[in-house]
């Protein structure tokens, strides 16, 4: 008997069963630019042979013009098809099925030539979209058949036409972006035409027994977005023109409305597909924050999908559903929606990987292979460096000893996870618990180690971490200043009025955490709507709160500063760092750049302005804490090196500056691979 009867019940399309409700959902993670086809196939293999029902490539342009960047991936020449051959072929070897998705960017096209419904500029782009005439929509309409006949060409099972998230498609549903006046604009049923015509032709293209995925935008967040009637609208006549299943798309890029950051509630908008549930007759897929068996199983019992779709999951863990098959589900490397290796590089022209699973897009680098000579290991600090490398030795046959001189491992992510909107943690700190015991790997909490300490392993690791940086401030002694370990690891009392020094990724934490009183939003999905201003699509367009969004009140006055003349929060992370500004801005924070720290006193934080130290001024504060930054604690590394001892060291206690968890684990996993 399954643990997850809904989640692993096979899914009949008429040509083809599913094993399983299981959608891999489309990610542009830059790998089939790299033209490394044996790459390529070995990330989606991977994916295969670890039980997904369904996998959806990245988005592949049908032309020039719709590429997401110039030089995007597409189906061009008979070159193309049969490198992407390389790939079907070796997704059915391992068992698999896998669709191509066709995603035309319109005005989101990073480029002069991209073309739209009118010629109306997206606010996150600077090139002015092309409008286009009959002949011009024409030709949109059939590359993209083309890219779905080429698809089945190239071995694909199917194709996902990308119907949401603000391209093109979307382009043409609403009159914010089509102001057409023929047959391609004014009425609904005008702007409709479009993709009804693209499933339309695409089913007679591609014949019967060929899987159509349509991606249907059913909450746009953007002002003047689709009502739900028009979405159902769609959606009906989306099947009648043949599509096989239809799948959810949640916001537009351009909303303004976190739709899948770790603050996201889980599963936080399958009440929106819920609502198409009944009115098709062709099963519906669901999406967005879903990242465990049992949230999957959960939203399928409760009746809001036929199919979930999980994207970032299956980076983090290739073999989730093998592991919920085999009632395994806590040894899933858990997906912690931080987008800090995933959407991040994406947009920073990286190769996508996870920070949880450094392998993920690098499965034929990065290989964890039986070690030659198993070897003791000895890895002190059980942050996520010593945790990853710990793990990956042990995996690989090593006899391994985890020291940490706290009594739970997991060092700073304990910091984190305590921050409103980054629950995920906690997750990712219980996963690295099964795993050290999974790996039989001999834990020793409560261990202050000295070097004497580590006599007799073949080779030691040191992952010690971090020291909080002195900023040496006069009166920094004083009793109303307190560290952010203080606050967040002893939960030392904090005051109304607060300023905190320094606005990195820890200031602008402690900061979250101090506005906050009661219930995270991240915990109430109601709470958390009224937060962002999330209406309902029914009753308004776009599902966009009439009222705005509603915060609750911050639970205390708070002034984040910095030194930089620069906006505070400018170097958080590329997709999410206009979240936590935004949060902190709805809490009423009040951001200062480019200030001196004169002193400290009993009145509050004195600071002036610029060079010259002009304005001086008083931050009236109860309580004044420190987020300066980190530097390595190197202690034992020092101790070791002095007497001669060869170790290794990494994470923070190798370098501090712009560390992260990505890179800890990222050289933690390296390290053990090679030893
Ligand atoms: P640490 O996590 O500092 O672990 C070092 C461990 O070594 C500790 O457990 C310590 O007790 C132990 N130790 C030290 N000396 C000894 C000794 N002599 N004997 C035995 N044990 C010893 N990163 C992200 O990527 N994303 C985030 O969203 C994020 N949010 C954060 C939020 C907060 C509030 C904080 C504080 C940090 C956050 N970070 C985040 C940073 C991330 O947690 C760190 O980069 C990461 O934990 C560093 O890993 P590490 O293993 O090098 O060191
Ligand atoms: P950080 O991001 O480097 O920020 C340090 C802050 O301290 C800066 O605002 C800096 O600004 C200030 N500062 C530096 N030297 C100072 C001095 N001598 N006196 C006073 N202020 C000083 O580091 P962090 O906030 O400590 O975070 C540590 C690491 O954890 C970061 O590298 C970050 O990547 C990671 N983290 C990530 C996240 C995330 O969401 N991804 C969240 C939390 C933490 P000025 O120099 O301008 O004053
Ligand atoms: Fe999930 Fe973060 Fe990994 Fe992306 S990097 S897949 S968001 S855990």
């Amino acid at each position: 008997m399954t643990h997850y009867p809904h989640l692993l019940a096979p899914l009949d399309l008429g040509h083809v069963t599913l094993p399983n409700r299981v959608l891999m959902g489309s990610m542009h993670t830059g790998l089939e630019e790299t033209k490394d086809w044996n790459r390529v196939a070995e990330f989606y293999a991977a994916r295969a042979r670890g039980g997904v029902g369904l996998m959806v490539t990245g988005g592949m342009a049908p032309n020039r013009e719709g590429g997401v960047f110039p030089g995007a991936a597409g189906l061009f020449s008979d070159e193309d098809i049969a490198n992407h051959k390389v790939v079907t072929d070796r997704v059915h070897d391992a068992g698999g099925r896998i669709a191509m998705q066709i995603l035309h960017a319109g005005r989101y096209a990073y480029g002069p030539e991209c073309v739209s419904a009118s010629g109306i500029k997206s606010p996150i782009s600077p090139f002015p979209p092309k409008e286009l005439d009959e002949a011009g929509i024409e030709k949109q309409i059939a590359d993209i058949v083309t890219s779905a006949s080429r698809a089945r060409e190239a071995g694909y099972d199917g194709v996902e036409i990308m119907g949401s998230e603000g391209y093109f498609i979307n382009q043409f549903l609403v009159r914010h972006t089509n102001k057409r006046e023929d047959r391609w604009g004014g009425s609904y049923e005008n702007r409709m035409r479009l993709p009804i015509e693209i499933v339309r032709r695409t089913r007679e293209a591609v014949g019967a027994d060929f899987i159509i995925i349509y991606r249907l935008s059913m909450i746009d967040l953007v002002p003047d977005g689709s009502t739900f009637d028009e979405v159902v609208q769609l959606a009906q006549e989306i099947e009648k023109a043949g599509a096989t299943i239809i799948n959810t798309g949640i916001g537009w890029h351009e909303a303004r409305i976190p739709t899948i950051a770790t603050s996201v509630p889980r599963a936080a908008f399958t009440w929106v597909t819920k609502k198409l549930m009944g009115k098709v007759g062709i099963p519906v897929i669901t999406s967005n924050r879903i990242n465990t068996p049992e949230v999957a199983e959960e939203v399928l019992a409760g009746g809001a999908a036929d199919m979930v779709s999980m994207a970032r999951p299956f980076l983090a863990d290739a073999d989730f559903v093998a592991k919920a098959m085999a009632g395994k589900s806590d040894q899933i490397a858990p997906c912690i929606a931080c987008n800090q290796a995933c959407l991040d590089h994406t947009f920073s022209g990286k190769i996508s990987s996870c920070l949880v699973n450094p392998r993920a897009c690098f499965e034929t680098e990065l290989t964890i292979t039986p070690a030659d000579q198993p070897k003791t290991i000895g890895v002190v600090g059980a942050g996520p460096a010593g945790l990853s490398a710990a793990m990956t030795a042990a995996e690989r046959g090593h006899q391994v000893t985890l020291f940490d001189r706290a009594d739970d491992i997991g060092g700073q992510l304990n910091m984190a996870r305590v921050i409103p909107g980054k629950e995920e943690f906690h997750g990712l700190v219980d996963w690295f618990r099964t795993m050290v015991a999974e790996h039989e790997i001999s834990l020793q909490l409560g261990r202050n180690v000295a070097a004497g300490d580590l006599e007799g392993f073949d080779e030691v690791i040191i992952a010690t971490g971090v020291v909080p940086r002195d900023p040496g401030i006069d009166g920094q002694d004083g009793p109303n200043v307190l560290s952010y370990i203080d606050v967040l690891r002893h939960k030392a009392p904090v005051g109304d009025r607060v300023a905190i020094i320094g606005a990195g990724g820890i200031g602008f934490d402690v900061a979250e955490f101090l506005v906050h009183e009661g219930e995270s939003p991240t915990e109430n999905l109601d709470l958390w709507r009224e937060e962002w201003g999330i209406g309902d699509p029914s009753e308004t367009r776009g599902g966009l709160a009439p009222e705005g969004p509603q915060p609750e009140a911050p639970a205390r006055q708070i002034t984040l500063l910095q030194r930089k003349a620069e906006a505070p929060g400018k170097r958080l992370g590329k997709t999410t760092g206009w979240i936590h500004r935004a949060a902190l801005r709805m809490k009423d924070v009040k951001m200062m750049g480019g200030v001196n720290y004169e002193k400290i006193d009993a009145q509050g934080l004195h600071v002036s302005q610029g060079e010259a130290r002009e304005n001086p001024t008083v931050i009236e504060a109860d309580t004044i804490i420190l987020c300066s930054g980190q530097l390595p604690e190197r202690t034992l590394a020092d101790a070791l090196e002095a007497q001669g001892v060869a170790c290794h060291v990494i994470g923070g206690a190798d370098v501090a500056a712009e560390l992260d968890a990505k890179r800890a684990i990222n050289q933690g996993t390296r390290l053990a691979a090679t030893l």
